[in-house]
């Protein structure tokens, strides 16, 4: 007998967060989620017409232990770091950031005309990564391949695979699949998905249903975790559904988790609080630069 296909196991409405120096945020899951979405630890959706909600930005902090990934869909986000890597992402760019053993960086959204709007996402590291040298990826939107099914879907490969084509973020410890998908209103489409990988879609716009679940379609601004299965089945609403698919390989390890800072235990923590102290954070002072 086959595997079924995945169905919701648990909503998440999003929750209005002040994050940053001020920025006006929904957290969708984070810090009271952990074990849940393992490897995936916060989701962020950040988006306004109004500046005062997101100038604030993300001034100078730490990060260790973590993967942070950080797509735009409209608007402008500098960033910088203390060794020397620096870039603007604009609608439809990610900047995949491995932060290793440790960056001190800035994330600064730039002032726009309009809607300014994106996700962040936090990306685990299995314990043997979590110190390791520092990488950051800047890819723009004609990095990523997109792929329309039969159904008329159109997909954006940021990680993974979907119909033979690769996005171009390889390589990253957890095997994560991060798919930006749009189906036209009305029409079914069914994804595939790695049997035991945690999988959740955010939704983008719009509104659909996911096999199996009888809580009622799921509307923009949602995020639903799957339980197991084969795959993730969808049906568009009538304004057509847009949503985010992501699934990674689950780690299974401790999650010690403070501020910017996930480690595995208390005592990593603790170290990484009294290397801040003296200055000794940055443990790689010249991280791999990648294109
Ligand atoms: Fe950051």
């Amino acid at each position: 007998m086959s595997d079924p296909l995945r169905s919701i196991e648990k909503r998440f409405p999003g929750v209005p967060t002040l994050e940053g120096a001020g920025v006006r945020l929904r957290r969708s899951f984070s810090n009271p989620e952990v074990p849940l979405f393992d490897p995936f630890l916060l989701l962020d959706r950040f988006g306004s017409t109004n500046p005062a909600d997101y100038m604030a930005g993300f001034p100078w902090h730490p990060h260790r232990g973590i993967e942070t990934v950080t797509y735009v869909l409209d608007g402008r986000v500098a960033h910088g770091d203390t060794l020397g890597n620096e870039g603007v992402i604009g609608p439809g760019d990610v900047q995949w950031m491995n932060s290793g053993s440790g960056i001190i960086h800035q994330e600064m959204p730039q002032r726009t005309e309009g809607l300014f709007e994106g996700f962040q996402l936090w990306v685990n590291l299995p314990a043997k990564e979590k110190m390791s040298v520092p990488a950051y990826r800047g890819l723009t939107s004609q990095d990523f391949p997109t792929v329309t099914s039969d159904e008329g879907a159109r997909v954006k490969v940021v990680a993974g695979e979907f119909g033979g084509s690769h996005g171009p973020v390889e390589g990253i410890p957890v095997d994560p699949t991060y798919l930006d998908v749009t189906v036209p209103p009305g029409q079914p489409f069914e994804l595939p998905t790695h049997p035991g990988y945690t999988a959740f879609a955010h939704a983008v716009d719009g509104s659909g249903t996911f096999a199996g679940t009888d809580t009622g379609p799921v509307a923009a601004g949602e995020t639903v975790l799957f339980g197991p299965g084969r795959g993730v089945q969808s049906r568009a609403g009538p304004d057509g559904f847009r949503y985010l698919l992501v699934t990674g390989r689950p780690l299974h390890e401790p999650v010690a988790w403070y501020g910017p800072i996930v480690m595995n235990n208390r005592s990593e923590l603790v170290t990484a609080m009294q290397e801040l102290d003296r200055g000794e954070f940055i443990h790689h002072r010249r991280p791999i630069v990648e294109e």
